[in-house]
């Protein structure tokens, strides 16, 4: 554990405060948010003063003690961040806001110290420094002058007012979706409305009324409560028959926050025309141009060029397939599919899919309960990475009592590292859609101990439904093993310097290598067979049902590449050519884009963008790309072990430790490039993530 000689408080009674260590989750109340806060800022306001005073350029004279007062900082925003997104509610939300910009404010303070810039800039020389050190050091450098150090006057102000709107920004973008969400419901009461709708929704629905007062609510007799939440809204567009209510789901959908007092689409102006200032303020001509300086990509013009070749690769897929969908839908005699619109297609693809490879999500949701997946996903674990995982509920509080928590050990039974699971849907406390997160970062502590670190894991998927454990569908289990693989760089990291140990420092663009590298092994029949089985009866995974599952996994790829390069390509534009106080608008530049990105244009009312979250509140402006991007790495990384032969035991394991060694050990002690070069012994190459997706023969 740190021991902090920065604060002169007395032992914190505030639970916020106490700074180190396994949150107390069964303490932590809002209405303490607001007096840590306040005594947090001003004891490490006080600390910084005096290290500005005393740091010498040294690692032991400034980037450690910073080190220890940013950890401070981290942790308490740390668990207040994570309870906004799992434990959300009003009096959290107001005490969030209430001490955001005086977060905001520090944060800025810390990062824009002239003092510890030009220590850093003369450590940064220091010809002691280990490669790592000196990562974290020209890092730090880096950051500092992205973060307005070289501003004076006017340029300064102006830049930090704008940090400062752009948070808020962000926050009221995110709460406008989830109160979107929140407020739109379906009720639905006579059997004519459900039809076609699989009993784990019903079941699901069901409950949703329940818990919004229907006491009486059941899965068999209703009322049924479709929500906008995706455990919902996915099966029900897939499943119903209703194309009535399919549309009108789809567009409420789609139109979230897109209107009245929710409406996110002035936020969106705003946040684009702050961004440019902001970059333009730093020397750049453009927020694309600011975003890519700090990832693994080189330029703009090289994410656009992988965009370009992916986009060509999947454009004649993604017609044929849609052609191929529409003659589907006329030999079923369906009156609609001379003109199927966008809540049609969603029906038809999974009744296609259905037919072609009869493979119905629902009819393998049994064979996926939640506690066999993790057996499963832990003996990957083991097989690849050589370690153990087993239970260690009890060990931490949790704030809610569904999460679960775990230790990790290595070969010899010692604990490397603790995760927490909170793996069900909550939608009125808990933001969508799954993350990984950090807890405690790995740290050298003193001589020869380390502080272990621990993670979080949060999904979304189907919660437990009358007694049944959580039956999930093979997405949900690609989910969670997508968000394990995060949590692995995090975990298995080697390197004991916060600054650059698991996920930190590491290029934005390269963290989803580790966790669609891991989505791979569901498909591995021996990973598969070991946690596919009934979970009433104990059978496993019907072999026709596995070679279905591989048959369907390229169906409508063409159009899935498609979808993520119409995303991806629409946020670099509007953080790049787009001018928010030009004659275009936002909806110019989807429906542009949209003639070399989709097949059909979008609906006049889709507003997707008013509910992106990803680049207007969360971190990946400019950098939606970062997906495609780390996924031509990890499906390289893959194809490691293909090339040595995936049921070749010893071949498999020897190459699961080199991706330890390499890939889950270094986190960003170096650069993503040297990182795969050192595990793949070569650059990447597309050729492997275009076998894999169909594009290109195997
Ligand atoms: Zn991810």
């Amino acid at each position: 554990m740190t021991s902090m000689a920065t604060t002169s408080a007395p032992a914190a009674t505030n639970p916020f405060l106490i700074g180190h260590g396994l949150p107390p989750f069964d303490q932590l109340q809002p209405e303490q948010v607001e007096p840590a806060i306040t005594q947090l800022i001003a004891d490490l306001t006080a600390a910084l003063d005096s290290l500005e005073q005393t740091m010498t350029p040294t690692w032991q004279g400034l980037a450690e003690p910073l080190t220890k007062i940013s950890e401070r900082l981290d942790w308490t925003w740390g668990v207040l961040g994570h309870l906004m997104g799992v434990k959300n509610s009003p009096e959290l939300r107001t005490a969030y806001e209430a001490v955001q910009p005086a977060l905001v404010q520090f944060a800025t303070r810390l990062s824009q110290s002239r003092a510890f810039y030009n220590g850093f800039k003369q450590l940064a020389k220091e010809p002691s420094l280990s490669p790592a050190q000196q990562r974290i050091v020209d890092a730090a450098v880096r950051d500092a002058e992205l973060s307005g150090v070289g501003l004076d006057g006017e340029a300064k102000d102006q830049f930090n007012q704008i940090q400062q709107q752009l948070a808020e920004l962000s926050t009221q973008f995110s709460n406008h979706v989830l109160d979107a969400t929140k407020a739109f419901s379906l009720v639905l009461t006579t059997p004519d409305d459900i039809v076609g709708l699989p009993p784990s929704l019903l079941s699901l629905a069901a409950q949703n009324a329940r818990d919004a007062g229907e006491e009486t609510a059941t899965a068999d007799a209703g009322p049924w409560r479709i929500t906008l939440d995706i455990p919902c809204y996915g099966p029900f567009l897939k499943h119903s028959r209703r194309r009535d209510l399919r549309a009108q789901l789809y567009r409420a959908y789609v139109s979230r926050a897109s209107s009245g007092e929710l409406d996110n689409s002035p936020l969106i102006d705003k946040t684009l025309s702050l961004r440019k200032q902001q970059a333009n303020l730093l020397g750049f001509d453009t927020y694309a141009d600011l975003s890519v300086a700090r990832k693994m990509a080189p330029s703009v013009e090289a994410v656009e060029t992988l965009m370009e070749e992916l986009r060509s690769a999947s454009y004649e897929s993604a017609v044929k397939e849609l052609s191929d969908l529409k003659a589907f839908a006329q030999a079923q005699k369906a009156p609609e599919a001379d003109d199927l619109k966008q809540w049609d297609i969603p029906f038809w693809a999974e009744s296609m899919r259905e037919t072609e490879f009869d493979l119905n999500d629902e009819e393998l949701r049994p064979y996926f309960p939640l506690p066999r997946v993790l057996n499963g996903l832990f003996e990957l674990a083991s097989r690849l990475f050589g370690v153990t995982i087993t239970a260690a509920d009890g060990q931490a509080p949790v704030w809610h009592p569904d999460v679960r928590y775990f230790v990790i050990a290595d070969a010899s039974d010692q604990p490397i590292a603790y995760f927490y699971l909170d793996p069900y849907s909550r939608p009125a406390e808990k933001r969508g859609g799954a993350w990984m997160d950090e807890c405690i970062v790995r740290a050298h502590t003193e001589p020869g101990s380390v502080r272990l670190p621990v993670a979080y894991l949060v999904c979304n998927q189907s919660p437990p439904v009358d007694g049944k454990p959580s039956l999930m569908t093979f997405r949900e289990v690609e989910t969670l093993f997508h968000e394990f693989g995060h949590g692995l760089q995090h975990m298995l990291t080697q390197v004991d310097y916060p600054g650059a140990a698991g996920i930190n420092n590491v290029e934005w663009d390269a963290v989803e290598l580790q966790s669609q590298f891991l989505e791979n092994w569901c498909y591995d029949r021996s990973t598969l067979f070991k946690m596919a089985r009934h979970y009433k009866t104990d059978e496993p995974l019907p072999e026709a049902d596995y070679q279905k599952l591989l048959a369907a996994r390229n169906f409508m790829t063409g159009n899935a590449i498609l979808r993520q390069v119409n995303f991806g390509w629409l946020d670099i534009e509007l953080h790049s050519r787009y001018q928010p106080d030009g004659a275009e608008t936002i909806w110019h530049v989807r429906d542009r884009l949209a003639q070399k990105t989709t097949v059909r244009p979008p609906l006049a009312e889709d507003a997707f963008l008013c509910s992106f979250g990803h680049i207007f509140a969360g971190g990946y402006a400019a950098g939606y790309y970062s997906y495609f991007w780390a996924e031509v790495l990890s499906a390289d990384a893959f194809a490691a072990f293909e090339e040595v032969g995936i049921e070749n035991e010893a071949a498999v394991q020897a190459t699961g430790k080199r991706f330890r060694d390499t890939v889950l050990a270094l986190g960003g002690s170096k650069h993503p490039m040297e990182v795969f070069q050192a595990f793949r012994g070569r650059e990447p190459s597309t050729e492997a993530l275009l076998k894999h997706r169909g594009l290109k023969a195997a």
